[in-house]
């Protein structure tokens, strides 16, 4: 038997992840810089360091996406259940990824 959830302890988690993100997100995407290097693999570097920043911005999206949700889900009273199946995820799971939406069973099954 597994302890009950904490719901508490999973806002809590949840807010301050959501702080940190919006943090992250707030920071504006590094300039390209003054162009002093003049090598085309230099040049095509930083580009590709570009692409990778908004790649992780996109990520963090994402993720703050899923931390709103689970929040919502915590004021609507479903925080806990499986979006899918609609069973008890694991408070293990839970306490680990508070922004969980899916039991591990439908995570495992879910394309990724
Ligand atoms: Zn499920």
């Amino acid at each position: 038997m597994s302890a009950p959830l904490d719901l508490t302890a999973a806002r809590t988690a949840l807010e301050a992840e959501a702080r940190r993100l919006r943090a992250e997100l707030g920071e504006p995407i590094e300039a390209p810089g003054q162009m002093t290097y003049g090598s085309q693999a230099s040049a095509a570097s930083q580009v590709f360091a570009q692409q990778r920043d908004l790649a992780l911005r996109d990520h963090e999206k994402v993720q703050l996406r899923r931390v709103l949700e689970a929040l919502g889900r915590i004021d609507a009273g479903s925080f806990g259940r499986c979006v899918t199946c609609g069973l008890p995820i694991a408070t293990e799971r839970l306490e680990a990824i508070p922004w969980a939406a899916t039991c591990i069973d439908c995570a495992r099954a879910a394309p990724r």
